[in-house]
Parts: C-alpha cells; structure tokens; sequence
C-alpha cells in the first residue's frame, strides 16, 4: 500500500505540490491524471524516492520512505520498478542486455539472471528479438523492453510515466492489455501517470487528477464517470472525454 499523508514539495520558492493525500492499496491500478505542469512526475518520482519533499508523509508497504538512507534506499528503490514515455533503453546494448542491466549492478548470479531474461521476454512477447538493439524496434515493442526490465528485480510497484504517451492507439492498447495482465497474473500494484483520459478508462481501477499541486478528485473510476464526467471535463479542459 501507498500511503501518501499532507505532502508538500516546492522547487526553490514554487510550490509544486501541496497537501497531496493520496491512498493506493495493493493491486490497484491506480490512474494520476493532470494537465501538463500539474505535478504528476513529480509525485511520482517522490513515490520511489527520487525526489525529496519538504512535509508530509509517504509510506510504502507500512515504510515511511523519507527515513531511508544509503543501501536500505538503493534496496526500497529495487522494488519500484519505473517506465517512461521515451523508453529510455541503453541504445548501445541489446534486448538482452537491457533486460539483465538491474540485475547485474545488483549483482546477480549469472544463471539465475539469464533465466529471468528469459522468462520476462516471455511474458511481454518479445523472446525473438533477445539480440535485437532498440534502434532495430518499434515504439511498442521498446516499451515492451522497458517493462521487461522494470520487472527483472521483481518489483511489487510498477510507476508508469506517459508510457503510451508515444505511441498510436493500437499499439497503446496492447501496452494496456499487457500492463493489466501484469496486475492480474503477478500482483504487482501499477499507478499510471497520464494526461489521456482514455487510458485511465480502459484500465485504471481508481484515479485522482491533479490541478496546480492539488488533488481535485479521487476515487474508483466507475464512481467518477458514472457521476462527474462533467467535474473531470470542466477541470482538465478535455472535452468530449
Ligand atoms: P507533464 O504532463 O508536462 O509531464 P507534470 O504534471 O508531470 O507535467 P511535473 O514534471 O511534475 O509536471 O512538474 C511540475 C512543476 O514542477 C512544473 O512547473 C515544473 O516546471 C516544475 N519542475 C519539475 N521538475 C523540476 C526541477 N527539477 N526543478 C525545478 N522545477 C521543476
Ligand atoms: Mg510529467
């Protein structure tokens, strides 16, 4: 479970998020949705301590996060694996070598690290291009990549920034298809950062919009499109949403 209680973060003297109280129970997939500059990346990145936050609380799975320092981070952090709109694979290396790169600076036994490659290629369909460099893929098969090898440390969080941002609907909806099926068969808990509406409705099982710094709305996404499509609309300027 995420626990985030009254968090405040600001960057010199621009407060960037304030008073955020957030819920993400295990297994969720969880929906933060905002305009651009709202604050989502940056409260994501908080929720796997890449960012540091001046007042409030954050707890992962009972730990409150911003105790943590040295190798109990570096080891809090391993279990949040993390994917982006612009994939940000090692251009240089292979599918392969991308996907064993985590397990390797966490030093890893060899066999034990190739067998997981294996598996994960498995899991995101992908196992025949295991030698293939990332400028030989397309956007959905580099995403795909990306999720490997977020999964390769076993994570129980998965953070999605703009993940489908980049990619044509077809292709985001086999990205969606595969991060629910992420949630189902391995349990793992996913929260999407996104400013697309759609995807929030086609997988999300609760959601909260961010505005300014501020939480405007949160809750399970039936309850939120069933009663206050039109709140949603109104706040991110989305019409027909
Ligand atoms: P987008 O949809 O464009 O990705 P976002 O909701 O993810 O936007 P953030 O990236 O969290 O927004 O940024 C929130 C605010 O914090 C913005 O005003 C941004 O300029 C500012 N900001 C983000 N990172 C930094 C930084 N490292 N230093 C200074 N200001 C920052
Ligand atoms: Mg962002």
């Amino acid at each position: 479970m995420i626990e985030i209680k009254e968090l405040y973060k600001s960057f010199g003297d621009k407060p960037v998020l304030s008073g955020i109280n957030v819920t993400i129970g295990d297994g969720d997939i969880y929906g933060l949705v905002g305009i651009s500059g709202a604050g989502k990346s940056t409260l994501l990145r908080c929720i796997n301590g890449l960012e540091t936050f001046e007042q409030g609380t954050l707890r992962v799975n009972g730990t409150d996060i911003s105790r943590l320092r040295g190798a109990e981070l570096r080891k809090f952090r391993s279990g949040i694996g993390m994917i982006f709109q612009q994939f940000s694979l090692l251009e240089r290396k292979t599918v392969y070598e991308n996907i064993m790169f985590p397990m390797k600076c966490y030093n890893y036994k060899k066999a034990e690290a190739d067998a997981r490659v294996h598996e994960l290629l498995r899991l995101v369909e992908l196992s025949d291009k295991i030698h293939s460099r990332p400028n030989q893929l397309s956007g959905g098969q580099k995403q795909r990549v990306a999720i490997a090898r977020a999964l390769a440390m076993n994570p129980k969080i998965l953070l999605c920034d703009e993940a489908t941002s980049a990619l044509d609907p077809n292709i985001t909806n086999s990205i969606l298809a595969l991060l629910k099926k992420i949630n189902q068969e391995l349990g793992i808990t996913i929260v999407i950062v996104t400013h697309q509406m759609e995807v929030v409705k086609e997988v999300c099982t609760d959601m909260a919009l961010l505005s300014k710094g501020e939480l405007k709305v949160s809750g399970s996404v039936q309850d939120i499109f069933l009663g206050r499509s039109e709140v949603l609309d109104e706040l991110l300027g989305l019409p027909g949403t």
